[in-house]
């Protein structure tokens, strides 16, 4: 595996994640409340990008819901948040401001935990996937005790 460079914007850091390949981190304890960054990433239309999806041009790893006609697709032009991963009991989430998503600590994160959030992947249940389907193609192994074992939201 190739390591991801390392960036230093403040609080987070880019490492490996015990849940899955390349993962966020606080590089120092960080106040609930803190704006940590922008999800950044291209903005794709919205059934453009489920059409790609059925196709299997892109498993949408690191697509964003933006509204009901654009997403932003984190694979182009995104920025660390898109290595951020999944846990079914986040410590992060996401507010959009002015149609930007940015990236909060939603609780007192200790220097070293791994930053999550909760990516709702609903967009995905838009391209007919089954149950079984969502549980194979995008599991979660969060670890978390309220774990769904899927990324995908119900
Ligand atoms: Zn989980």
């Amino acid at each position: 595996m190739v390591l991801p460079p390392v960036i230093d914007r403040g609080f987070t850091q880019v490492r490996i994640s015990p849940i899955h390949g390349s993962g966020l981190f606080a590089k120092k304890k960080i106040p609930k409340g803190t704006r940590l960054l922008e999800y950044e990433g291209a903005r794709v239309d919205r059934k453009q990008i489920v059409n790609d999806a059925i196709n299997g041009l892109t498993n949408m790893m690191y697509v964003m819901g933006l509204n009901e006609t654009t997403v932003i697709d984190g694979e182009r032009n995104g920025n660390d948040a898109r290595f951020m991963n999944h846990h079914c009991s986040p410590n992060c989430e996401v507010y959009f401001i002015n149609d930007t998503p940015f990236i909060y600590a939603m609780e007192e994160i200790e220097e070293d935990e791994e930053l999550t959030f909760d990516y709702q992947l609903s967009i995905i249940a838009e391209t007919q996937v089954t149950s079984l389907q969502k549980k194979e193609r995008f599991p979660c192994n969060c670890g978390s005790p309220v774990c769904r074992g899927t990324l995908i939201a119900e």
